[in-house]
């Protein structure tokens, strides 16, 4: 499972932080972290364990902006 986020779309509000904190943080700045990873528009993270499967479906449930996508 991988963890696809449209860094155009988010708003940086972390509402995903809350659902899913193994997966998703702030930095220092209160951006996304995952925006330093990337120099793209488009984050996509490794292999993520099935483990965190329930709460990154509810980050993308929750995310307002629809901005995170989970591929199999
Ligand atoms: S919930 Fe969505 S819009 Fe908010 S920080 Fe997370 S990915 Fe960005």
């Amino acid at each position: 499972m991988k963890v696809i986020v449209d860094l155009t779309q988010c708003a940086d509000h972390g509402q995903c932080v809350f659902s899913a904190p193994e997966v998703f943080s702030l930095d220092d700045d209160g951006k996304l972290a995952f925006r330093a990873q990337t120099d793209g528009d488009t984050y996509i993270s490794g292999d993520l364990d099935e483990s965190m499967r329930d709460d990154v479906e509810e980050a993308a449930d929750v995310c307002p902006l629809q901005a995170i996508e989970i591929e199999d």
